[in-house]
């Protein structure tokens, strides 16, 4: 199994490849700046438990780190590396006033009751508070993470530094300063791109076929766009299963059945299908993985049917099965546009909560809209005109593009 990291490093030594970028600039970008890992001790109903957690800092060079914080029970220091590393290309690449970081606990939150999380989630916050601020490191939320926590987290840094300092983390509750439209941005983002990508290739998205993996914060509200933008989701999976109706499921209806029962496999318009990975084969025109990483891989991609994926999680492809699908004419857009909606949420909010002044859920949304549709003309162009390989090689360059740059004038290469 390839590991994120590697994954990651090989997007990056690809595009460094393509624009023949010198080896000292490959020095510098590969490796993170800072890194902090620390130990948590909580007591819990069952004893003293010692949580392992970090907070890697991967590049500053454009501005503040920006990222989010995981909370997943398999997660290693080396997939945090690679997830802050796609965070420096995310924020490149939307031409956003941050460097990529990413933050992490290694725990399954499901098994803590409501305390320890308030309590892990504060010492966590406490942990790392001595590497973050709003103008250093500003912290979100990412897998196992939510809106509360990040309400939690702000409190305890507010006791730290003695005054609200809303500006430290965002995607916050809204009556913290949270933007409007942070709760759902990420799934909305996947669904604009959907839509732009869908009117290059497939004159529209109007009655496309969608097939999304993963139902969680990410797969719902992209479920929800998708099908407000006139598309027909046919397939959904989470951990209980894949459901499938080739007339289009109801989203409201699955929401209700999976916020009622936790299974979407007990939604009753369509077929049901044990296998969660069956999301991935169905046949489709677009297939959004917005799970997790890893995917699609050499073992499975010739079992995908969908002409156009959409990366909603962070990774979700291996490198070496994208080289497989592209032979297939598959095109890929990539985690670092398909999935910026969040991060970009992230900086709307950032930028009020600095001013102390606040936009409605409209004027959020239109500027995100702004920002998502000039990145992915940006990379579609580059890809058309440039005759390259894939949108994953167009997006990488942008984004490595203007980090070079910046290396250069502040004088590191
Ligand atoms: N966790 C999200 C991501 O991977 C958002 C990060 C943020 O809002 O800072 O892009």
């Amino acid at each position: 199994m390839v590991s994120m990291l590697e994954n990651v490093i090989k997007t990056y030594r690809r595009g460094i490849e393509l624009n023949n970028y010198p080896k000292d600039f490959e020095e510098l970008i590969l490796k993170p700046q800072r890194i902090l890992h620390v130990n948590i001790p909580i007591k819990t109903s069952k004893g003293l438990k010692v949580f392992e957690a970090y907070r890697v800092q991967h590049n500053n060079f454009l501005g503040p780190y920006k990222g989010g914080i995981r909370y997943y029970e398999n997660v290693t220091l080396e997939d945090d590396i690679a997830l802050a590393m796609i965070m420096t290309l995310k924020n490149s690449l939307n031409n956003l006033p941050y460097g990529g970081a990413k933050g992490a606990i290694k725990v399954n939150p499901k098994e803590l009751s409501i305390e320890e999380l308030e309590k892990l989630s504060r010492e966590y916050i406490r942990a790392i508070s001595i590497i973050i601020g709003k103008e250093i490191d500003i912290p979100a939320p990412d897998l196992g993470t939510n809106s509360q926590i990040m309400a939690w987290m702000i409190d305890e840094l507010s006791k730290i530094e003695g005054f609200n300092s809303f500006a430290t983390i965002t995607s916050k509750p809204l009556e913290l300063f949270g933007n409007p439209i942070r709760e759902y941005a990420t799934g909305y983002g996947v669904a604009f791109i959907s839509k732009l990508i869908g009117e290059k290739i497939l004159d529209g998205i109007e009655n496309k076929r969608v097939s999304i993996q993963g139902f969680g914060n990410v797969g719902k509200w992209s479920a929800y766009w998708l099908e407000k933008f006139g598309a027909k989701v046919v397939a959904i999976s989470d951990s209980s299963g894949t459901i499938y109706n080739e007339n289009g499921l109801d989203i409201e209806e699955v929401e209700k059945i999976k916020m009622k029962t936790n299974k979407l496999t007990e939604y009753k318009d369509g077929k049901k299908i044990e296998d969660p990975n069956y999301s991935l084969y169905v046949d489709c025109d677009i297939l959004i993985p917005a799970a997790i990483e890893n995917v699609i891989t050499l073992n499975n991609f010739n079992k995908i049917k969908a002409k156009i994926i959409v990366e909603a999680a962070n990774n979700p492809t291996q490198y070496e099965a994208e080289k497989e699908l592209l032979n297939k004419d598959v095109y890929i857009v990539p985690d670092i546009l398909a999935n910026s909606g969040g991060v970009i949420a992230s900086y709307l909010e950032w930028i009020q909560n600095l001013n102390w002044y606040f936009w409605d859920e409209e004027k959020n949304k239109k500027e995100l809209e702004k920002i998502m549709k000039n990145s992915f003309e940006k990379v579609f162009n580059k890809f058309e005109k440039e005759n390259l390989r894939s949108l994953r090689d167009a997006a990488i360059s942008l984004s490595l593009e203007r980090l070079y740059k910046v290396a250069k004038i502040r004088g590191y290469i």
